[in-house]
């Protein structure tokens, strides 16, 4: 077939454009085999979609026959086939700083599955087939001969997989060690810039963990590592203003990633139901159960069935906790900067001017103590302005000149006694599935995304610049395949909670992987977590929710 597939490009040349749209189908190379999924129908429009499906790599078991080497693996040969199509026209999709699985490159029982895009070439809208010749018959072949593995760096591979098995045999040692946390001694936290996510160069300060809060893990490859585990409950983090709070409560928000070697946060890890709160003036609410936050508001309106359009930054934050533990989250991670001051704390001057049933917000301080011991759920929190947290913390961390100092017994001196309020199990919600629909006007499925900022699908514009979990491109994407999926896979059923659902869908994914998503798509995408998943869904403007449950 290659043969043929090389006559028929060279025969093409100078013919319309068009006609590029009958190599769709697969072409046999012998060691491999090119499907042409999809054909652009002019130079200008997004690039042709091919896969390479190579059965046999030479990839031996060890790396493909656990999951996390697999992924890893597939990882490294992604980033390698990216080095190898520089200046290329075929272009394919591979991860920033965190080791994620997608689309683009998969491993099968010892070959490789590339998904690679290609802007097909011309003169105009004539056809470019000598170009087109050289992409698809020798620039690929010579790919797929280097991505066998007696041509990989195997050693390299292997040490990327090491890498990425430890970060993730650590962060499964968190649960039964009693930590939400750990950051290892020697991490380098900080970044090269706020648009780079690439370890600082020069002047970073290596993190050192304080003796008392000292924790030894012993990790499968690197063998014994130390470094600051933190404890489940209440956690503070203080210290004056740019010491390097938020450095670490990023990390720690990235730490539900794995990191590629050389990242600086490849033993930063954190519980994988972690999710950052923060306050998201405009956002639409749907039939949240924010009882617990919001009581009595103004116009009267049923907090335990609350819905907006334009959420308030109190009630945005309060909604983004709510669905965040309805989601499955018990791990919450806040920074000052980005929330609401009056859902975060009310002090004593203001509870005297403002009383009680004037005032239509519980603070967070008042519910993080009720949601920790009768929800399990653990709360980090930066906050620098305010000592009012020191009342319910269980420990406090302070950063100085970027170096974390213990000082929970100091700050216990400074509390006070507080009277928790009640944090009643939120009401779960049923999704009405017909609401969740990515048909355009046109009548065609419609799933991309705008920047980092917006999922277009179907005719709504999805806002998840505040959905600060999303690290790649691609898992936008993979988040608005995974609403599709909720509902063509019927997890979202109209009877099922929306944590039913989810559930559901994960199980789903972890048999089948991030190819579940979309065999077809014509683009790439990258595995989303559940939570990114709910967070899209909720701010769906079409969402409707059919039904509130006691009790889920
Ligand atoms: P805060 O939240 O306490 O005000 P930031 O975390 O925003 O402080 O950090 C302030 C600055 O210090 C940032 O520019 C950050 O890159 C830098 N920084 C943070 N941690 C370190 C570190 N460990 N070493 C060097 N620079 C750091
Ligand atoms: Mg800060």
């Amino acid at each position: 077939d290659d043969a043929r597939l090389s006559s028929e490009l060279l025969g093409m040349d100078g013919a319309s454009y068009g006609r590029y749209k009958s190599l769709r189908g697969d072409w046999d190379f012998g060691d491999f085999t090119l499907t042409v999924q999809r054909v652009q129908s002019d130079p200008f429009a997004p690039p042709s979609r091919v896969r390479v499906l190579v059965p046999d790599a030479g990839i031996p078991e060890s790396a493909w026959a656990d999951p996390v080497r697999r992924r890893a693996t597939a990882d490294y040969l992604g980033r390698r086939a990216r080095g190898l199509l520089q200046g290329s026209l075929l272009k394919i999709d591979t991860g920033g700083q965190e080791v994620i699985e997608r689309s683009s490159c998969r491993l099968t029982d010892g070959g490789v599955e590339l998904r690679i895009g290609i802007d097909l070439p011309g003169h105009g809208r004539r056809i470019d087939g000598r170009t087109a010749e050289r992409e698809l018959c020798r620039t690929l072949p010579a790919l797929v001969d280097d991505l066998a593995w007696e041509e990989v760096d195997a050693a390299e591979a292997e040490a990327f997989a090491d890498s990425v098995a430890d970060t993730v045999a650590l962060r499964d040692q968190l649960a039964d060690r009693g930590l939400v946390a750990f950051v290892a001694d020697g991490a380098v936290l900080p970044r090269l810039s706020g648009v780079s996510d690439r370890p600082m160069a020069d002047g970073a300060v290596p993190f050192d963990s304080p003796e008392s809060l000292r924790v030894g893990v012993d990790l499968p490859h690197r063998g014994a590592v130390s470094g600051m585990g933190v404890p489940e409950g209440i956690t503070l983090i203080v210290g004056g203003g740019f010491h390097g709070k938020s450095t670490l409560l990023h990390a720690l928000e990235r730490g539900v990633y794995d990191h590629v070697p050389g990242d600086g946060r490849e033993l930063v890890v954190t519980r994988d139901d972690a999710v950052k709160i923060r306050a998201e003036e405009g956002r639409r609410v749907e039939r949240v159960d924010v009882s617990p936050f919001v009581r009595n508001l103004p116009t009267g309106a049923d907090t335990s069935d609350f819905r907006t359009e334009n959420a308030s930054g109190s009630t945005s934050q309060a909604a983004n906790i709510c669905e965040a533990v309805e989601a499955g989250s018990r791990t919450l991670l806040v920074d000052e900067d980005s929330t609401a001051t009056n859902l975060m704390i009310r002090d004593e001057r203001m509870q005297a001017l403002v009383h009680g049933d004037r005032e239509p917000l519980v603070p967070f301080i008042d519910l993080v103590r009720p949601l920790r011991r009768e929800h399990g759920v653990s709360t980090v929190l930066v906050m620098g302005g305010s000592g009012d947290y020191f009342d319910v913390a269980d420990q406090v961390i302070m950063l100085d000149a970027y170096h974390p100092h213990d000082v929970t017994e100091r700050a216990s001196e400074l509390a006070r006694g507080r009277t928790d309020a009640d944090f009643e199990a939120p009401r779960a919600r049923v999704v009405d599935p017909d609401s969740v629909d990515d048909t355009t006007a046109r009548g065609r499925g419609r799933i991309k995304r705008r920047d980092m900022d917006v999922l277009v699908f179907g005719e709504s514009d999805v806002d998840v610049r505040s959905v600060e979990q999303f690290v790649d491109p691609g898992q936008i994407v993979g988040a608005g395949l995974a609403l599709r999926r909720l509902v063509a896979g019927r997890h979202l059923d109209g009877t099922r909670t929306l944590t039913e659902a989810l559930d559901s869908l994960e199980e789903a994914l972890a048999v089948k992987g991030v190819t579940l998503l979309g065999d077809d798509f014509g683009g790439d995408y990258v595995l989303p977590r559940r939570f990114e998943v709910a967070a899209v869904l909720n701010r769906l403007r079409t969402l409707r929710v059919a039904d509130q449950r006691r009790g889920g």
